[in-house]
């Protein structure tokens, strides 16, 4: 099943070079969820032919323009594309103030009805759960309360081991092994006996996101042994004391954190206006950390 995260903005403040602010769609067994919502992200959707209503779940990080000031502009389109299902928003304390405001002072009243969830900031919470996922946010060090998520499959079944000879089990005593389960005839003798017949489950796999974050070595054991981290890098090492007072990480300080976390991938984004070239900003994280990519708009990550 796919596992993947779509790139639809990742420059810090303010919209320039042709990027757009934050925002990114992770698809996971086929659900799409929205992690924050800069101001371009309605237009970054359709330019990538995404359906914006099949969005269920939308995820904002903190109350910096810059990561939701697109969240009622899309509210208002759903709306008035005359959507009918729920919409769940998880968001900081306030978000849910600052939309009744713009509801209430446009007169609107929403034919759908959402459901918004604001975390508690500063520890871990788990936000929602389905049969196969779970979402957890994470306090990330910010000047103002900010969540990072990680998205994790669950643990899963154990694989039948096809090299074994398995045509005359039937389905239901395979389903059973599947489940870990010893398998037992009717006299309660044993059948067939777990380990002969399975392989250990595929690994689950793991994405984590931390939008605005000084460097924080707290953060390492959320988001530890992730499959791929996306992790901010607003400014390049000659500026860390600026990146330490506006609370923002560096490339150098990026890589440190996918190193000591053990990450297998890197994302870096939240670039700085000031670099209209990325290249260098990749190529000091790479001193750090290898396995880096630039979080550029419109390029696909898979996890497979
Ligand atoms: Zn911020």
């Amino acid at each position: 099943m796919s596992f993947s995260v779509k790139i639809l903005g990742s420059n810090a403040s303010v919209p320039a070079h042709n990027r757009n602010q934050t925002s990114q769609l992770l698809t996971m067994m086929q659900v799409p969820f929205l992690i924050d919502c800069g101001e371009g992200t309605q237009v970054q959707l359709k330019k990538n032919k995404i359906k914006a209503q099949k969005i269920d779940y939308i995820f904002i990080s903190h109350l910096h323009g810059d990561h939701y000031y697109g969240l009622i502009g899309l509210i208002s389109s759903l709306h008035l594309y005359g959507r009918k299902k729920d919409l769940n928003i998880y968001g900081p304390p306030g978000l849910k103030e600052i939309l009744a405001i713009n509801l209430k002072h446009s007169q609107t009243a929403l034919n759908y009805k959402i459901n918004l969830t604001e975390w508690i900031y500063g520890e871990q919470q788990l936000l929602m759960e389905t049969q196969n996922i779970t979402v957890h946010s994470f306090p990330l060090n910010h000047r103002i309360p900010c969540s990072g998520f990680i998205f994790r499959e669950k643990p899963k079944k154990r694989r039948i081991d096809r090299s074994k000879v398995i045509a005359d089990i039937p389905p239901s005593k395979i389903i059973s092994l599947k489940n870990g389960n010893d398998v037992f005839d009717q006299d309660g003798n044993l059948q067939y006996k777990n380990e002969d017949y399975t392989l250990d489950p595929a690994p689950s796999r793991a994405y984590a996101f931390c939008s605005d974050t000084k460097y924080d070595e707290a953060i390492i054991p959320y988001i530890h042994g992730v499959d791929i981290l996306y992790h901010e890098a607003t400014f390049m090492d000659n500026m860390t004391d600026r990146a330490a007072q506006t609370h923002h990480t560096t490339t150098i300080e990026a890589g440190l954190i996918a190193q000591k976390a053990q990450v297998n991938k890197l994302l870096i984004g939240h670039f700085s206006t000031r670099y209209k070239e990325l290249l260098p900003m990749l190529a000091e994280t790479k001193t750090i950390f290898e396995n880096t990519e630039l979080a550029l708009e419109g390029y696909e990550f898979s996890i497979d």
